[in-house]
């Protein structure tokens, strides 16, 4: 039996390397929807190859171009955000990767879980936003939640077969383009300069996220709600070679870590297989490539974003979900030359001072303070812009 794969964001670096995978194993996967936001002429050329029941272009605008190109197949062609969520509930679909950026991975998310699929998340965003909500709700509905993000995959392969408790882990991180450099230094870096990451190519949001540390930050929130650990029992370590992807230590002092070249397609492959592996050639890694695998401390200081995102998860309420959509403003901003590198941090804790904290928070609660905290941070970049 194939399993019937949902991609939302087909059309990004994720969702791509997500269709490398299901075109390596044809025999093992079938497409059954693929959403993208606005990129038409890549959603038509994927759907032609991979002929899903169900696309959904997000863009109103665009609906007619694809309507038109798919005309001649049997594949429904739907547009919109609420488009969106509704195909994630085809009866068939065993399992949904979202690969969306963004908080606007939510709401699919949510309904895939209630509809009964699986959820591969690479948005980690769903899981900043409002991660004890979606947990709660994937133990409800009896669903997995498979990781796709490198270092959360890696722990979770860590604990596969490990009846016994975490004492900590390390999420690793590569220190991204700019691991080394003083405060002074970051002041006038651009954004040709901030989407130059040393060790894997991706989308611009997480890019950026990555040169700030706060992917990081959103790592690190991400992993406390998948693996249920309290803030002390999650380290980063700044490891500028990518290749250990993370490690877990448990109660007798044993660290498993798991290793290999950085490449998304392995990860993403794991989600789509677990508790299987299935054999690829990808290119395996070498030790005499490597001379050294070194290890650093992040620097806090500098990198203030990491902070901020161990600051909110201590706090809690609404403050994950208000740093999460204050940092989309200020990254889209940055990618618009309207804020400076370490004017992003600024955009972040201003957006959290303006925000009262609230807790025992609903779906639609996270979702209305996402909503006002990107208004209050896009005001806070436009005052920015009139000085
Ligand atoms: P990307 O920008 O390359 O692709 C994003 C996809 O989402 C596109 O298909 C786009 O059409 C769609 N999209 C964008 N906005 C949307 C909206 N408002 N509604 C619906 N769809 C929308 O991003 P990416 O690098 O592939 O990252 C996707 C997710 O995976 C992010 O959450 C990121 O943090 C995570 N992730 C990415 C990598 C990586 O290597 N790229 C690694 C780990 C985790
Ligand atoms: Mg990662």
């Amino acid at each position: 039996m194939k399993k019937n794969i949902a991609i939302l964001g087909s059309t990004g670096s994720i969702g791509t390397q997500t269709l490398d995978v299901v075109r390596a194993f044809p025999h093992k996967f079938q497409v059954s929807v693929l959403t993208a936001s606005n990129r038409a002429d890549d959603l038509i050329k994927q759907a032609l190859e991979f002929q899903p029941k169900i696309v959904v272009i997000i863009s109103e605008s665009a609906y007619s171009q694809v309507k038109e190109a798919l005309a001649h197949t049997d594949i429904q062609v739907w547009a919109g955000e609420q488009a969106l969520v509704e195909a994630v509930e085809l009866e068939e679909i065993d399992v949904v990767l979202n690969a969306i950026v963004g908080s606007a991975g939510l709401r699919p998310t949510v309904r895939a879980i209630q509809s009964g699929k699986d959820i591969a998340l690479a948005n980690k965003e769903t899981l900043v936003v409002s991660g004890e909500l979606i947990m709660n709700l994937v133990k409800q509905h009896n669903v997995k939640m498979l990781p796709v993000d490198s270092e959360h995959s890696a722990i979770f392969q860590c604990l596969v077969g490990e009846p016994s408790p975490i004492e900590k882990i390390y999420l690793t991180a590569s220190g991204g383009p700019f691991r080394g450099w003083s405060r002074e230094q970051l002041a006038h870096v651009t954004k040709a300069e901030a989407l130059k990451h040393p060790n894997w190519t991706m989308g611009a949001k997480i890019t950026i996220d990555s040169a700030s540390l706060m992917n990081k930050g959103l790592e690190v929130i991400e992993a406390k709600w998948l693996f249920d650990l309290s803030l002390n029992q999650i380290d980063v370590i700044v490891h500028p070679q990518s290749i250990i992807h993370s490690i877990v230590q448990f109660e007798d002092g044993s660290m498993k870590a798991q290793m290999g070249l950085p490449d998304m397609k392995l990860p993403i492959q794991y989600a789509l297989t677990y508790p299987e592996r299935y054999a690829n050639n990808f290119k395996r890694f070498d030790f005499l490539d490597y001379s050294q695998l070194t290890f650093e401390k992040p620097d806090l200081h500098t990198f203030r974003n990491l902070q901020l995102a161990y600051d909110a998860l201590a706090e809690g309420g609404n403050r994950c979900c208000v740093l999460n959509a204050a940092n989309e403003i200020a990254v889209a901003a940055f990618l618009e030359d309207k804020v400076s590198f370490l004017g992003m941090s600024s955009i972040l804790e201003e957006t959290l001072c303006h925000i009262e904290n609230k807790n025992n928070l609903s779906l639609e609660d996270y979702i209305a303070y996402d909503r006002e905290s990107r208004i209050v941070a896009q005001d806070l970049i436009n005052k920015i812009k009139h000085n």
